[in-house]
């Protein structure tokens, strides 16, 4: 059995939520958009003043991350 399972349930851990975050946007960076079909590609922006991943053709964030500490 693996002592660090990250998945257990007990609550309060030492995770940082902000490196998930920024995990979250690195899983988004340079995807393919959603909404538009014209090929146009996710990539890291700051959209009014928080970080995001938005669309290099259309300009729809599809992430915005609200960073406390920043
Ligand atoms: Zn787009």
């Amino acid at each position: 059995m693996a002592k660090s399972d990250p998945a257990r349930g007990s609550g309060t851990d030492g995770r940082s939520p902000t490196g998930d975050k920024r995990r979250l946007l690195s899983a988004l960076e340079g995807r393919s958009c959603p909404t538009c079909d014209d090929g146009g590609t996710l990539e890291r922006a700051t959209y009014k003043g928080n970080a995001a991943v938005i669309c290099d053709a259309c300009g729809t964030p599809r992430v915005q991350v609200w960073t406390a500490s920043f």
